[in-house]
């Protein structure tokens, strides 16, 4: 399929279909971003035939029994969105009784009904492909004109299609986000009056949702729309205590303006999910621990939030884990709203410190915590902090995790010196490791045990005077190189 952006993987898949004599159609997310212009994350087909029918067509299949779904795996290509491509039974809708699963999946023979069941009028345009352009394009709902507009709007009455499946109360919500498009009034109506029945939704589905929502460029608006829409009580309530929250001092907003502000710096930033959370959830036990200090008559009142790091790792804990995220995001953002007030006036920490502060939140979580902090700070509407301060801190903590050098770095080591040369512990062992690393030093491929074996047998024979001396030239080296090591980290980082 030459001179069209649909990748031939998707036409292939089509063709298949149609030479078999099915209807197949691309459908869904897929034509939206396609018509968006923006690259699909998968491509998903829909067709009259059968899975069975579906499956004797392709060499590679995995079949999910649920919807009928199955993918067709093409394991050659490097582009993730291409491996696997869904193929769909045309399907319909059928009762909703739990609002969380339809009662059966039914299949069904035409277009039509498949497009009807799709949540909104922009996921629920069908477009079938020739070899090298887009045949005819079904649009029963006015999905491409409300692409155009920038529009969410359900297929159908918005009340009803959510009593079906309250989901697409947030999947509105998240795709005009997403999208940055506008909500349209009735369905936007439909969506307040409904908010009740995202209790019945399933925390996974929602957690997704949330999640997309969070990843998305903008969720400063996000949050601010699930708050406006009366969604936000059913996701994360605990962000809603934060609004009036009002801290003086260094900061400007309240509690909840600042928490948006931060994750929405993290999101300029297109920093991954746990920086968001750790953002958004910092400051989440602020409102719990405000105490009055200064003094109020004389209007030098301001706020303490003693214990708010400690206290907002558990709330948390317990919001991540009611959300059912992973054990590893939860870690990872419990430690870092633990670990996020440290001290980093760099006139006064010591390596000491700062070594600490990388035991309490993990080595491989450090730099993370850095960028945490930078949200932090732009979040409170304050620059960027002190650069100079900033790169003194960076380069304190790369002193603080690099290995030293030392004799340990060599492919040999004392016990082993013992048993080849046959001598016992003492001071001339120190010796020749010191003289073998002040060679490994000048030239690093020579530290292999063979090399190093044979030239300890050979510095063995030296007097012990020359041996003693070439051991204390090599210490004194080492030490050279160990301050160059540090040096060098300041000067990357521009500090002294
Ligand atoms: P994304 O870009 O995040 O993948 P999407 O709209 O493609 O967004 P999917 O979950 O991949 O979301 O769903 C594919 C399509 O299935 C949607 O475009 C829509 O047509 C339909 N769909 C998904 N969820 C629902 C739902 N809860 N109710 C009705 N139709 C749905
Ligand atoms: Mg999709």
């Amino acid at each position: 399929m030459k001179n069209s952006p649909i990748p031939t993987e998707v036409t292939d898949v089509i063709q298949a279909l149609e030479k078999a004599g099915f209807k197949a159609y691309l459908v869904g997310g897929c034509v939206r971003d396609f018509f968006l212009g923006n690259k699909p994350k998968d491509w998903d087909v829909t067709t009259d035939a059968t899975p069975e029918e579906i499956q004797k067509l392709f060499v590679k299949t995995v079949y999910e029994n649920t919807f009928g779904t199955v993918a067709v795996i093409n394991e050659t290509t490097e582009d993730e969105s291409l491996r696997n491509i869904e193929v769909t039974p045309f399907r319909t809708e059928s009762q909703y009784t739990d609002r969380r699963h339809p009662d059966q999946v039914l299949f069904s023979k035409n277009i039509e009904d498949d497009l009807k069941r799709r949540d909104l009028t922009i996921n629920s345009i069908a477009v079938s492909l020739s070899e090298d352009a887009i045949k005819d394009i079904i649009d029963l709902y006015g999905g491409f004109k409300d692409i155009k507009d920038k529009i969410i709007r359900t297929v159908g009455n918005p009340n009803d299609r959510f009593n079906e499946d309250a989901l697409r109360i947030l999947r509105a919500i998240r795709l005009a986000v997403e999208l940055g498009f506008t909500i349209e009034k009735e369905t936007y109506t439909a969506i307040q009056s409904h908010k009740n029945l995202l209790k019945e939704v399933s925390i996974e589905r929602i957690r997704d949702e949330f999640t997309k929502l969070i990843m998305s460029p903008q969720p400063k608006n996000g949050l601010m729309m699930l708050h406006e829409t009366g969604l936000l009580e059913f996701i994360v309530p605990e962000l809603e205590k934060g609004i009036g929250i009002e801290q003086r001092g260094t900061h400007i907003y309240d509690v909840w303006e600042h928490l948006l502000r931060s994750l929405q710096c993290a999101a300029d930033k297109e920093w991954p999910l746990e920086i968001r959370l750790s953002a958004l959830f910092h400051d989440i036990s602020k409102p719990k621990t405000r105490g009055i200090a200064g003094d109020v008559s004389r209007g030098t009142k301001t706020y303490t939030f003693y214990g708010h790091e400690v206290l907002g790792s558990r709330e948390t804990r317990k919001i991540l884990e009611r959300l059912k995220f992973s054990r590893a995001t939860i870690e990872k953002v419990v430690k870092m709203v633990r670990w996020h007030m440290f001290f980093s006036d760099t006139e006064q920490i010591t390596l000491t410190a700062v070594r600490r502060m990388i035991v309490n939140v993990g080595r491989e979580n450090i730099w993370d915590l850095m960028n945490v902090r930078i949200c932090d700070r732009i979040g409170t509407g304050r620059p960027k902090e002190n650069p100079y301060r900033l790169r003194k801190y960076k380069a304190m903590i790369e002193e603080a995790l690099r290995d030293p050098i030392s004799v340990a770095m060599l492919k040999i080591d004392g016990k082993q010196l013992m048993d080849y040369c046959k001598i016992p512990a003492g001071p001339k062992i120190g010796y020749i490791l010191h003289a073998l690393f002040d060679e490994v030093l000048e030239d690093p491929k020579l530290n292999t045990e063979e090399y190093l074996q044979k030239r300890a047998l050979e510095l063995l024979s030296l007097s012990d005077e020359e041996l003693k001396k070439k051991g204390e030239e090599g210490k004194e080296r080492k030490e050279e190189e160990d301050q160059k090591d540090i040096e060098d980290i300041r000067k990357k980082h521009f500090v002294s």
